[in-house]
C-alpha cells in the first residue's frame, strides 16, 4: 500500500458541495482509503487574480493504485464533478492534485509528483502541514513543517471551518 497526499480545491459555485462529492468519489471504491483530512481554509487565488476565493484542504489516504492510475481517477473525478475544460490559473468547479506518493520522484508528460509548486503555495502547505508537518518532501529532503516556515507566501489562507465528514456512500 501506498501513502499520498491529495489536495482539493474550487472557486465556482457551491464550492463545499464540489468538493464533497468529490471526495465522496474518491473514497467509494475500495481503492483509496482516508486516513487523515485537514480543516476546510478560504484562500486567495494565485496568478489570475481576478476571480473568487477558493477552499481548499488536504487528505491523506493510503491505497494500492499506483501513482499513473491514482491520477486518472482524479481526472476521472473532476469530469464527473462537473469540471469544464478552462485555461490554466482559470476558475475551477473542483482541482484535485497529487501532491506526494510515497517518497517517489516521478517526471512524465502527465504527472510530476511531488507536484512541482506544492512548496511554493501557503493554501497547500497550510493544510498539509495541519495533517501531517513530517512528511518529507522526497526533493528538497526537507519536511511539510520547514517547507511552510520558509515559505513566504504573501497570499491570505484563513481556516474556516473544521474537516468535511465524508460518508463514502452516496
Ligand atoms: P493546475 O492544478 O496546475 O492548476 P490542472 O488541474 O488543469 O492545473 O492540471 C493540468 C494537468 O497537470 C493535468 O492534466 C495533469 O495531467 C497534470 N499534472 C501533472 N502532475 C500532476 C499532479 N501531481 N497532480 C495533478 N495533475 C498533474
Ligand atoms: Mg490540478
Amino acid at each position: 500500500m501506498a501513502h499520498a497526499y491529495i489536495g482539493f480545491g474550487s472557486n465556482i459555485d457551491d464550492r463545499l458541495y464540489y468538493i464533497t462529492q468529490a471526495l465522496r468519489l474518491l473514497l467509494e471504491p475500495d481503492s483509496v482509503s482516508l486516513i487523515q483530512i485537514s480543516s476546510l481554509y478560504e484562500t486567495e487565488p494565485v496568478g489570475y487574480e481576478e476571480q473568487d476565493w477558493f477552499l481548499n484542504g488536504v487528505i491523506a489516504v493510503e491505497t494500492r493504485l499506483l501513482a499513473h492510475q491514482l491520477l486518472i481517477l482524479l481526472k476521472a473525478i473532476e469530469g464527473l464533478v462537473g469540471r469544464r475544460d478552462r485555461t490554466r490559473w482559470a476558475p475551477r468547479e473542483v482541482d484535485l492534485d497529487l501532491l506526494i506518493y510515497d517518497q517517489c520522484c516521478i517526471n512524465t508528460p502527465d504527472l510530476t509528483v511531488p507536484h512541482p509548486e506544492m512548496h511554493q503555495r501557503n493554501f497547500v502547505l497550510v493544510p498539509f502541514a495541519e495533517i501531517a508537518p513530517d512528511v518529507r518532501h522526497p526533493i528538497l529532503g526537507q519536511n511539510i513543517r520547514t517547507l511552510l516556515s520558509n515559505l513566504n507566501d504573501q497570499k491570505t489562507v484563513k481556516l474556516i471551518a473544521p474537516p468535511l465528514k465524508i460518508d463514502a456512500r452516496i
